[in-house]
């Protein structure tokens, strides 16, 4: 059996990690609803590049910081394209600062977007794979809901209540014939990553390139993670073969976690 002709919502797939796993399945044959912010033309791009691979896409401009825009997003789907089979919980921001200077409106934009966007996408979404006792749910975390770093206090912690967010859908739905796992990337080289950079640089008065390697110490492979690796193994935990697969937290991270 193929996930071919499934219907899957990949929130935050205008760029980087999400617009590869939008691409990834898509050459699965799954139609995709792309959802993130951005440039009118860049989004377009991005569209007709899911469209291209022989599979109806659509945009969806709901903000994750907005709970009702994410209900009406997966009822939009549904009635659209009839149902929504997979959801990847992908949006995500990063701030960087120290705990008693973090600006209180980037904390609350980080939980949302990085946390209870999740929670208001699945709300939405679970009643119908219930229905259709057919679901897949992949959560992007990071090695960030493993391990901490400082300065990123919100990150982290979003990241860790996405994990065990993920786990608690898990048992919920299990006999549901919905699965909730999680992915859990190191540093992987796309827009979020990069905008680091120059701030790191800074604030260490090193070189960018010097900031790089620092960024990749912590990843024993020294090798940025690519977005179409994380994009495999999406596609793989929405796949009929991995039907008992359900609680898991897949780190892919050149070794990060193993430290
Ligand atoms: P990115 O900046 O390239 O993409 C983030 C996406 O989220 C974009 O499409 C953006 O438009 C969207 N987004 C941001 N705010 C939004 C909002 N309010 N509403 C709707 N969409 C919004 O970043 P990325 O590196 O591809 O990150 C994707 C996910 O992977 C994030 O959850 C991130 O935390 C996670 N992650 C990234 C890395 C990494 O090294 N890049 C590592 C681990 C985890």
């Amino acid at each position: 059996m193929s996930i071919k002709g499934k219907t899957a919502i990949v929130t935050g797939s205008t760029s980087g990690i999400g617009l590869a796993i939008a691409h990834g399945l898509a050459k699965a044959g799954v139609n995709v609803i792309v959802n993130g912010l951005g440039a009118p033309d860049d989004i377009a791009k991005a569209v007709d590049s899911v469209k291209a691979l022989g599979v109806k896409a659509a945009y969806d401009p709901a903000n994750m910081l907005r709970p009702a825009e994410i209900a009406e997003m997966v009822a939009k789907a549904e009635r659209d394209f009839g149902s929504v089979d997979i959801l990847v919980n992908n949006a995500g921001i990063q701030h960087v600062s120290p705990v008693e200077e973090f600006p209180i409106e980037k904390w609350d934009a980080i939980i949302a977007i990085n946390l209870s966007s999740s929670f208001h996408a699945v709300r939405a979404a679970v009643p119908g794979m219930k229905a259709r006792k057919w679901g897949r749910i992949v959560n992007i975390c990071s090695a960030h809901s493993l391990r901490a770093s400082p300065f990123k206090s919100a990150y982290v912690a979003a990241k860790h209540g996405l994990a065990g967010f993920t786990k608690s859908v898990a048992l919920e739905l299990a006999e549901h014939g919905v699965t909730s796992n999680a992915v859990s990337p190191g540093f992987v080289w796309t827009p979020l990553v990069e905008k680091q950079i120059p701030d790191l640089a800074k604030s260490e008065g090193i070189s960018e390139e010097a900031a790089k390697k620092q960024v990749l110490s912590r990843q024993p492979t020294r090798q940025f993670v690519t977005v179409d690796q994380v994009a495999a193994l999406a596609v793989f935990l929405a796949s009929e073969e991995a039907a008992s697969i359900t609680g898991a937290n897949y780190s892919i991270d050149g070794g990060w976690t193993a430290q």
